[in-house]
């Protein structure tokens, strides 16, 4: 076949690890095959980010901005381990956090279904999707011990010498406290992510948080995103035929478990980091668990939610043979290429991107399949591959769908 032509680059993020490794395969064997690939190269590999003083990280996020669409690999956050491991000049910070603070917005999290996987909770049929907050909250936080009697208080300070207070806690014994903060700017971004990932995915967005009880805080949260919801989205709603509805999160929760899925599940920044992982597990398994960072603006971020598979790494280094499983790190691909033709109005690659999807998930239907889905899979006649066999074989059956 002729390989399919793209007019933008997309921004390609390479990153650590086996992860890494998989990731030159993935392109080596799935892609350039089939498609004339134009991407601007950053390399985020952690060597690479050290030797230029992580400047390469803070341009690929602007790259994005520029061109629109990305695709990363998994990538090492140093932490003190990693610092001698590499010889770090300093303990970079993560890559994706760096990232979402310049692109700003949301990431969604979808969990890949396959037939022969059930997931945990019966009822779930079709996918439920996190949307994460990517700002503030805990992970901005000030903390402090309290380590004798005394008072704790909230102060802020106008420009101009206003000074509001609110008192926290009158300490007589050792106890903790914690201030942290949001931007009502990062909450309507958050907000519109969500509103627009529904209209684009034509799926129905719930939003959760504690408002009774956070009567300030989670109060604006919910507010901003009724009034969003009501002077811009709510016409495009009902022509799509898709709902927006608030409830509190302890409500969200017990509906989620009941529900058949198939919704956006928007949730603040430490709701999803934790509720992702629950979704993931429940669904199966981490490595089948895709991630997209939507911007405001409408620029897009794909890539895997799991890690680097370190422990793969090391094995593979030593010559053994590994089991990893590439198929988040393939929809990165995929989403991105489709995308990438949405924008560019290029149907091959729009279908080239359903085709990468249908030839890996047929390969597992089929019985072939890496160790962690093999302890999943309710098929008989399971054939365990290697991380490499694994991408051959999908080679194989993509090139099925072309011939
Ligand atoms: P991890 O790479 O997600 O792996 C944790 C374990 O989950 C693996 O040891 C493996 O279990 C299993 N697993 C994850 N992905 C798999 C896959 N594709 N196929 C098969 N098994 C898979 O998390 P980690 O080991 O905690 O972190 C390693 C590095 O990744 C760290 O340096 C961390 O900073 C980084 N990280 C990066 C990102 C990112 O870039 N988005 C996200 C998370 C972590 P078994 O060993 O039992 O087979
Ligand atoms: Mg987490």
């Amino acid at each position: 076949m002729e390989k399919i032509k793209m007019i933008t680059p997309l921004v390609e993020m390479d990153g650590d690890e086996m992860t890494r490794v998989l990731w030159g395969m993935i392109k080596e064997e799935l892609i350039k095959p089939f498609v004339d690939l134009k991407t601007e190269y950053y390399d985020l590999g952690l060597e690479y980010r050290n030797k230029t003083n992580d400047k390469i990280t803070i341009d690929s996020a602007n790259a994005i901005k520029k061109y629109g669409v990305g695709v990363k690999c998994a990538t090492i956050t140093p932490n003190a381990d990693r610092v001698t491991e590499y010889n770090l000049k300093e303990m970079w910070k993560s890559p994706n956090g760096t990232i979402r603070a310049i692109l700003d917005g949301a990431v969604f999290r979808a969990p890949i279904l396959i037939d022969s996987i059930k997931p945990y909770v019966r009822t779930w049929k079709e996918p439920i999707t996190i949307a994460r907050h990517a700002y503030g909250d805990v992970y901005k936080d000030v903390e402090m011990k309290i380590e004798s009697e005394g008072k704790v208080e909230l102060v802020f300070t106008g420009k101009n010498g206003e000074e509001k207070r609110e008192l926290i806690h009158d300490f007589k014994d050792n106890g903790v406290v914690l201030g942290m903060h949001n931007l009502n700017k990062s909450i309507e971004s958050f907000a519109r992510s969500c509103f627009n990932f529904a209209l684009d995915s034509k799926q129905d967005l719930w939003f959760a948080s504690k408002d009774t009880i956070s009567k300030k805080y989670d109060h604006t949260f919910k507010d901003i995103f009724k009034e969003i919801f009501e002077n811009e989205y709510k016409d495009k709603f009902k022509e799509v035929g898709i709902e927006y509805f608030y409830t509190l999160i302890d409500d969200a929760i017990a509906r989620v478990i009941k529900s058949e899925g198939g919704y956006i599940w928007a949730c603040k920044n430490y709701d999803g980091d934790v509720m992702s992982d629950m979704v993931a597990t429940a669904f199966g398994s981490l490595a089948m668990m895709t991630s997209v960072l939507v911007s405001p603006e409408g620029n897009y971020e794909y890539e895997a939610a799991h890690g680097t598979v370190q422990r793969h790494y090391y094995k593979h280094l030593k010559g053994e043979e590994t089991s990893t499983n590439s198929i988040a790190t393939i929809f990165a691909w995929s989403g991105a290429l489709r995308k990438r033709g949405e924008l560019d109005n290029i149907n091959e690659l729009k279908l080239f991107a359903d085709n990468l999807e249908k030839a890996s998930l047929c390969t597992i239907d089929n019985g072939f399949m890496t160790k962690d889905l093999a302890s999943l899979s309710s098929l008989e006649n399971i054939k365990v591959v290697n991380s490499f066999e694994f991408i051959k074989k999908i080679r194989v059956n993509l090139e099925n769908l072309y011939i």
